[in-house]
């Protein structure tokens, strides 16, 4: 029997502002559409937070035993600067800056993106498409809403009318806010815009002579605004109304609000049953951002080159990190976090080595079934994953001791210990064994280290001959130390 029929999974429901209990549309299958990244620039840390939120979903359903169609798009074309429609596209900004087709840039950052969710142990999603890939879907969609009278057509360019949509529905129902509202609190539109109103939002925008991304439409040269692509996308690949819907907090107003509004405007009826959305992560307090410059990527952490932290940290604790807080709250990233969740995941590792090695007798004194039935609690309870691992510790905390002998576990009890462990360490929380995932630059950064650690310890005894030899010849090396206040860090050449 399928896990899902015994295990009560709760999800918090942006929608209605609860934690509601999950059922899907279609008993047994869900169908679950995550905006994916636009591809300009490398993946920041932030952005990763958010799909390693939604890969551990992905993870709990699947092992809950539904069938999960997962769809994660590429924003390949129409993700203009400013996220309310105006500016230039982000790509082709790219791409002129960088002089290469735009076609070259998202290639260059889609490989990026899928390395590095690669080296985090993401799983694949069930479909990746593209924007560029969906124009004719994207047309169409267009071409129907204008026929109901819900867009207007201005000198090559569609927009959504927005006030017109509400007389019949509501336009703020994710966000919770109230048209009116919106529109006493915005300026007036300049003379040159061509929308009625300041809420309305582009289905189409004309390409000025000079844009290089354009495709042909029956309003001119063209391209699709940016919410446009996740509605025919996901609903080409889930059906008119789907399970679940996710993204960062960043991307409920205006994009998954207009994404409803366009869904409710073509079907006749609103697409998604339950809305999630992920919290940020922050740097220095602040959100981590491409435009802002405040953010780490990936590979500057598991380099260890980069001026924030004190060292070299391996994909996996830095997932183990994320796993640390609920994705639903703020999570700000620190070198001391970082450095914490690393011993939290020794500690963790080695009591996976030691269940393994374990005596059993014929009694248990550490109720097994009990235990494993809270793991299942804390993510049916929203993916509490914080939760889950505090679980996990106290699981730890009766394995050594177990080892020490001042507790037993029976033959059977053990066994169900070790995949109950193996099932939410590795396949839910999707964490790997430290040997598994390195690729030698963990050793590297754990034998300069060493090397740190013996320089240190030369210099307290005054023997700075060998202090600098080791600063020295690792120059030679390509390694450079950099004494600071919180000790000493390196970077490779
Ligand atoms: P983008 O590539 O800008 O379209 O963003 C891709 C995804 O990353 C979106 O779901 C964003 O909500 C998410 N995101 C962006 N910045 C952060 C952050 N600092 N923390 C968590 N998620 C983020
Ligand atoms: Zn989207």
């Amino acid at each position: 029997m399928q896990l899902y029929k015994t295990q009560q999974l709760k999800v918090y429901n942006s929608l209605s502002g609860k934690k509601e209990l999950f059922e899907p549309i279609n008993e047994g299958h869900v169908g679950m559409y995550v905006c994916g990244p636009t591809v300009y620039s490398y993946v920041h840390l932030g952005n990763c937070r958010t799909f390693m939120s939604f890969d551990m979903i992905f993870r709990y359903l699947k092992h809950l035993g539904y069938k999960v169609r997962y769809v994660r798009n590429i924003t390949d074309a129409g993700h203009l600067e400013d996220d309310s429609g105006e500016g230039e596209d982000k790509i082709a900004k790219k791409a002129r800056l960088d002089q290469l087709e735009p076609m070259e840039v998202v290639q260059r950052y889609t490989v990026d993106f899928h390395q590095i969710l690669q080296k985090f142990n993401f799983l694949p999603p069930s479909i990746e498409p593209t924007a560029t890939g969906h124009m004719i879907e994207q047309i169409e969609i267009i071409k129907d809403i204008l026929e109901k009278g819900l867009a207007y057509e201005v000198n090559g360019s569609v927009y959504f009318d927005v006030q017109k949509f509400n007389e019949n529905n509501y336009y703020g129902k994710l966000s919770g806010r109230k048209l009116e509202d919106m529109i006493a609190n915005t300026r007036d539109l300049s003379a040159q815009d061509e929308k009625r109103s300041p809420q309305d939002f582009a289905l189409w925008k004309k390409a000025e002579p000079q844009h290089i991304m354009r495709w042909p439409s029956p309003w001119g040269d063209g391209f699709p605004g940016w919410h446009l692509e996740c509605t025919a996308m996901s609903t080409k690949y889930l059906g008119e109304t789907f399970d679940i819907h996710g993204g960062g907090m960043d991307l409920k107003f205006p994009h998954h609000e207009c994404e409803i509004a366009q869904a409710e405007a073509h079907f006749g009826q609103t697409p998604v049953k339950y809305w999630l959305h992920a919290n940020m992560l922050t740097l220095n307090g602040k959100k981590m951002a491409k435009s802002t410059g405040n953010n780490l990527l990936p590979n500057e952490i598991f380099s260890g080159e980069n001026d924030i932290l004190s060292k070299a940290f391996s994909p996996t604790v830095v997932r183990f990190f994320m796993m640390q807080a609920h994705y639903t709250s703020i999570l700000d990233l620190s070198n001391d976090a970082l450095l914490a969740s690393e011993k939290g995941y020794n500690r963790l590792m080695e009591a996976m080595e030691t269940v393994l090695t374990l005596e059993p007798s014929n009694k248990s004194d550490f109720d097994i079934s009990s235990w494993k039935q809270s793991c299942y609690d804390a993510m049916n309870d929203d993916f509490n994953s914080p939760i889950l691992i505090a679980q996990l510790f106290e699981a730890v905390k009766h394995i050594n001791l177990i080892k020490e002998g001042r507790e037993t576990i029976s033959e059977k009890d053990l066994q169900t210990l070790q995949e109950t462990l193996n099932t939410f360490v590795f396949d839910i929380l999707g964490l790997e064994k430290k040997q598994e995932q390195s690729d030698g630059s963990d050793t590297l950064a754990g034998v300069i280290q060493l090397l740190i650690e013996l320089r240190n310890e030369a210099r307290v005894n005054r023997d700075f001959t060998t202090s600098d030899k080791i600063r020295d010849q690792l120059l030679e090396l390509g390694v450079q130390l950099k004494d600071g206040k919180e000790g000493t860090s390196f970077s490779i050449n």
